[in-house]
């Protein structure tokens, strides 16, 4: 009974405490900040300090009046945990203390005569029944999803066999499944068929990408092996998978983890109280961290600490700091597919980490030279431009990252009616290829056309994309309603976005565009164009063009009322938008040529099409 006290005491703490990322959260203290004293010279200063990263700025909150206060939730947090921790020690204090085999055989008989069996131990009768081994039986039990090692432990004990023979037995099955699964993961179909259960897992392990490998295999191993509800092998593995890390990395982190959630286990059912306690101090320490450090946290939690003062100034954007000759070397975080298996070609979003040393504003791109030289003249490969798809701040946000969405240029050869590996495209290959640790060789950032005007927060911003052209709106989308910047705080207007690809397994980053369409519905609209799914009003196909001309009136007025309107894509999305505009601007009675002329001279048309 003792032991189940104490792990019901245990398990009340953790998942009061949230889980998963309460030990591995995401947040990382900033290292880049504007100097606050100092005036403003367009120079990123180092500093390790957190008082710089006080705010400066006045917000308007009406935007974000649909979510509560961090701080508040918080608050709420730290007192319920604390109410748990309390209630947990005084359980463990006023259980009696015990001999463990007496304890287990005591847990047995009480088992057996009440008939109210843990889960495990119903399991455990059930292949009884089978007449298999027990050692097998608890194989089997730490092989299954959600009970794992961590349910199997105890089962062994209760069964009365030794903790010598049951962490090994433990130990191998919770390793059994995970090793077939991170290959099986690769197939297509299989990842479709377990998509909400990968989409589960992807949330709960998303801080395990953020670092280095070294990092990250350290923040897999503590994912696994800190028995804490929501963590465990399977949706380690998972998120190893879904964060591109190479198998054998994700075999030893993750088996690293399992012997060290057995040994935490064994702990806590051999010692009884004295286990049970210290199990408890080492989890509160771990998850108490975050809850003591609330206030703090939620001001280093806030992304901006690389600003310019104001934050709306453009006069010192960082440009081409990285040239063809003297190319930075970034190294890839995560590689991972995000399109679905019908999708026309494959698209990828890349993390790379530039260490700081690489900053960049929403909307520019990065240069990115292919190794190796090219074929007809043996020289270097030429760069290759590449939208940055995530914030300054990085998909981290820790400003440390910068992400890229490549599309894989394939050549399909009409004679051989195949693909032609020979003529596909060499950097967005190499770069969809790539693997965590890989180095890129990069330059840039660049451009300037692509930039949001921040100056006026109530400025709408009219968002039109094919394919990977998502990639500067994604980072737009992120500074205004996913992160807390001051930009984001401060934004009244209407960020309309329209994406076109060809089925809806090509959409590209749609689980975070519903998202924020659901926080903040008043400010964000989407709309997409499926041209090979959705009939324009004529009956033909749906083009990016037919989309945004259902809204033509709307968008007409928008510009009028000193909206911007960008466009990024495949160049030949262009003549389609140009003959369509032109068409509804002819129907108002205006000419074109004219309305257009007016646009660009106010900076409110940007285009970049490749
Ligand atoms: P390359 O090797 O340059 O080949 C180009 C094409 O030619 C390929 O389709 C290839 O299959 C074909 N080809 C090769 N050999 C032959 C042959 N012998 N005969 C016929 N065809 C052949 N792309 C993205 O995916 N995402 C972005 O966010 C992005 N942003 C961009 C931003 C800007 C500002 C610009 C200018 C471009 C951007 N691009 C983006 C496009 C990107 O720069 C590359 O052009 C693209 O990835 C193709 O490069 P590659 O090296 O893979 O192909």
């Amino acid at each position: 009974m003792k032991f189940f006290t104490s792990t019901l005491a245990l398990v009340a703490v953790t998942s009061l405490t949230g889980s998963a990322n309460a030990f591995s959260s995401p947040r990382v203290a900033p290292s880049i900040v504007r100097s606050a004293s100092s005036p403003l010279t367009g120079q990123y200063a180092k500093s390790t300090s957190t008082e710089l990263n006080m705010k400066m700025f006045s917000f308007n909150h009406n935007k974000k009046a649909v979510k509560p206060t961090l701080s508040k939730k918080k608050q709420a947090l730290k007192f319920l945990c604390k109410t748990a921790a309390t209630l947990s020690f005084i359980a463990l204090a006023t259980s009696a203390a015990a001999p463990p085999a007496l304890a287990a055989k005591k847990a047995a008989a009480a088992a057996e005569t009440v008939e109210h069996l843990h889960v495990g131990q119903k399991v455990a009768n059930y292949f009884r029944g089978f007449g298999l081994p027990d050692l097998a039986i608890l194989a089997v039990i730490s092989a299954m999803p959600v009970i794992e090692l961590r349910g199997a432990v105890p089962v062994g004990l209760w069964m009365g066999l030794p903790i010598t023979q049951v962490l090994p037995a433990c130990v191998i099955g919770n390793m059994i499944p995970i090793i077939p699964l991170l290959f099986l993961l690769k197939n297509d179909s299989l990842k479709k068929m377990m998509k909400p259960i990968l989409d589960r897992a992807e949330k709960k392990s998303s801080a395990l990408g953020v670092g280095s490998l070294e990092k990250q295999w350290a923040s897999l191993a503590a994912f696994v092996g800190i028995p804490l509800p929501g963590t465990g092998a399977w949706t380690g593995a998972m998120g190893a998978f879904l964060l591109g890390m190479p198998t054998a990395v994700a075999i030893s982190s993750i088996f690293t983890g399992v012997v060290s959630a057995g040994l935490i286990m064994s702990a806590i059912t051999l010692a009884g109280k004295k286990g049970g306690l210290t199990a408890l101090a080492i989890l509160a320490a771990i998850t108490g961290k975050e809850f003591l450090s609330g206030e703090k946290e939620t001001e280093e939690s806030k992304q901006d600490f690389l600003e310019a003062d104001p934050y709306w100034d453009q006069s010192n954007v960082p440009v081409n700091v990285y040239k063809n000759k003297a190319p930075f070397t970034g190294k890839v975080v995560s590689t991972k597919r995000i399109v679905g298996p019908k999708a026309t070609g494959e698209t990828c979003h890349i993390v790379i980490d530039h260490e700081g040393d690489f900053p960049y504003w929403e909307g520019q791109s990065w240069g990115v030279i292919p190794p190796g030289v090219r074929e007809k003249d043996g020289k270097p490969h030429s760069v290759r431009l590449y939208s940055i798809a995530s914030s300054r701040y990085g998909d981290d946000m820790s400003g440390k990252t910068g992400s890229l969405c490549v599309r894989r240029a394939t050549y399909w050869c009409p004679e051989m009616k195949a693909e032609d590996p020979a003529k596909k495209g060499v950097c967005s290959n190499f770069l969809c290829d790539t693997k965590a640790g890989d180095e890129v060789q990069m330059t840039g950032p660049a451009g300037k056309v692509m930039l949001m005007p921040e100056e006026d927060p109530k400025t709408d911003l009219i968002m039109v994309a094919t394919g990977t052209g998502i990639a500067p709106y994604r980072g737009f989308i992120r500074r205004l309603f996913t992160e807390k910047t001051p930009a984001g705080e401060a934004y009244e207007g209407t960020a309309w976005l329209f994406l076109g690809v060809a089925n809806s397994d090509a959409l590209l980053y749609d689980d975070e565009w519903q998202e924020v369409k659901k926080n903040y519905p008043d400010n964000f609209r989407l709309d997409y164009a499926l041209s090979r799914e959705q009939e324009n009003k004529k009956g033909g196909k749906m083009y990016i063009q037919d989309k945004v001309e259902e809204y033509a009136d709307e968008i007409f007025t928008k510009l009028d009322n000193g909206a911007h309107i960008y466009f990024c894509g495949l160049k030949g999305m262009m003549p389609g938008i140009q003959d369509m505009l032109k068409g509804v601007a002819e129907s108002k009675g205006l000419d074109y040529d004219e309305w257009l002329k007016g646009l660009k001279k106010s900076k409110q048309w940007h285009v970049e099409v490749y």
